[in-house]
């Protein structure tokens, strides 16, 4: 953000309540592109390029002559220089909202994409279908090239610009994003989670509800999660705009869903006489990728809705849903050994979506564990007891986990590798491998963040991938 505006010709002060070795080399970073770019004399459309000055170790106050305040999601929305921009009378607002600012007359209309789980995988299978009707489209917000960068390219050096944008939208974005519009949107599911940043289950869901506030043309909504329709209707948005659900079940009048495995469409139907129309099926998600979990059926749904409101064909929505991959550590199948089956979904960083692939598979080997964020596993572990083989637990907040299973599950077998350490992963596949029968599946959902352990849950992902490939050389 502090790049694209000093590119635009403002004067930006970034600021960070740090100044340790990080902050500092970043520092550095950026004043040293400032610098070569304004001996350059380059800029955004020939403008004169502003500066950058980086002030380090103080996060409270507001820097003297702000006219604007950018922030991040690492800035909890209580933070005082936030309080100092208010009584200034200055605006706050993330990278989403300035990229909406700066985006042309004639800029393409923005698919919205938000939830607690299923974000990146729903945003990736529009841009699949978008792309398969021919548009020329980008799956961007909390993923891939910063949309800032991503408008203000918009068209530049004579590429095409793009027809529509899918744009992944978190809470925190969509929290200072005050005057976004969205063409249509979605907001997948809602379960607890970032509560420490939010402040209360009641923010956050007011925050996700912004995605919906201004569509022009459609609000879609998961019809197993009340709280997602409940938010359609608190939304103001645009006459004509249509609420539309999307279940695993039959669908009814404006919804789409699932009939004896075909997704069927009842919302956008061509003609009147026609009760449904087939959009595709099942098999058709990521082909290759094994059977789609119930919650990837869910996504392609959304994402299919979304398109269908924007007028993709039927055909284009098979298309691209077969031309869809699922991003790595996200249900992602890494070997099958003995008969048993090892699954990667290092993504399920909180209980929600650690539910959502526990209930993918019948008897499982639960590797779980790592930092939980204020979580409580007493739903999850209740809801899944009936499945589970054995749990092998790792990480800092462990404990949480084992007196939950230990309420709710007590016959089930645990082994708490009582370990935080990044060594701990090859130790934890073994203990799975042993207490898995064939036909078991050993699945990697820990319920939790990894940084305890792993610098991130890719890495985490990763160590798991490494430790089944150990437990395969060494067997076999
Ligand atoms: P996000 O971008 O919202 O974090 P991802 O698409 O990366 O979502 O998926 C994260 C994890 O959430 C997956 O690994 C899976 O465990 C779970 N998940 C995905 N889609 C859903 C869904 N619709 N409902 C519940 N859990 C889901």
């Amino acid at each position: 953000a502090a790049r694209a505006l000093a590119g635009l010709g403002a004067h930006v002060t970034v600021v960070d309540g740090g100044d340790g070795e990080k902050q500092q080399a970043a520092a550095r970073e950026l004043e040293h592109w400032a610098a070569a770019q304004s001996a350059s004399g380059k800029g955004g459309g020939g403008r004169r390029v502003g500066g950058i000055t980086v002030r380090l170790g103080d996060g409270a106050s507001l820097p003297e002559g702000t006219d604007l305040v950018v922030t991040s999601p690492g800035w909890k929305p209580d933070s005082p220089l936030f309080a100092a921009a208010a009584a200034a009378g200055v605006d706050v607002v993330g990278d989403v909202e300035i990229a909406w600012r700066l985006r042309g007359p004639d800029a393409a209309a923005w698919l919205g994409v938000t939830g607690t789980n299923g974000k990146t995988t729903t945003v990736r299978m529009l841009a699949s279908i978008l792309a398969a009707e021919g548009l020329h489209t980008t799956a961007v917000g909390n993923i891939g090239t910063p949309i800032i960068d991503v408008v203000l390219g918009q068209g530049k050096d004579g590429e095409r610009p793009y027809d529509v944008l899918a744009v992944e939208l978190s809470s925190y974005q969509l929290h200072w994003a005050p005057s976004l519009r969205a063409h249509s949107a979605v907001v997948l599911n809602l379960a607890p989670d970032h509560l420490d940043w939010h402040g209360s289950m009641q923010a956050y869901a007011a925050d996700k509800g912004r995605i919906y506030e201004g569509n022009t043309v459609a609000c879609v909504y998961n019809v197993a999660d009340k709280a997602t329709e409940d938010l359609v209707r608190e939304a103001d948005v645009e006459e004509g705009c249509r609420a539309i659900g999307f279940t695993l079940g039959t669908p009814g009048p404006s919804q789409l869903g699932v009939v004896e495995g075909i997704l069927v469409d009842r919302a956008f139907v061509e003609n009147r006489q026609q009760q449904a129309q087939e959009l595709a099926e099942i098999s058709d998600i990521a082909p290759g990728s094994g059977t789609p979990a119930p919650h990837n059926i869910a996504n392609a749904l959304a994402a299919a809705a979304l398109a269908r409101a924007f007028g993709v064909r039927p055909a284009a929505v098979r298309d691209g849903l077969r031309a869809f991959h699922p991003d790595a550590h996200r249900i992602q199948h890494i070997a099958e050994l003995d008969g048993v089956t090892y699954i990667d979904d290092s993504k399920a960083t909180n209980t929600h979506a650690a539910e959502a692939s526990l209930a993918a598979y019948e008897h499982i080997v639960w590797i779980a564990g790592g930092l939980a964020k204020g979580a409580t596993f007493d739903e999850l572990v209740q809801k899944s007891a009936a499945r589970l083989r054995g749990v092998v637990l790792i990480g800092a907040d462990r404990a949480l986990i084992r007196e939950a299973l230990a309420r709710h599950a007590p016959d089930v077998p645990v082994v708490d590798l009582d370990r935080t350490d990044t060594g701990a992963m090859p130790e934890a596949v073994r203990e799975a491998a042993r207490l898995a029968e064939p036909g078991d599946t050993v699945l990697l959902a820990p319920a939790c963040a990894s940084m305890d352990m792993f610098v991130n849950y890719n890495k985490r992902g990763e160590a798991f991938a490494d430790a089944v490939g150990e437990l395969t050389a060494r067997d076999h």
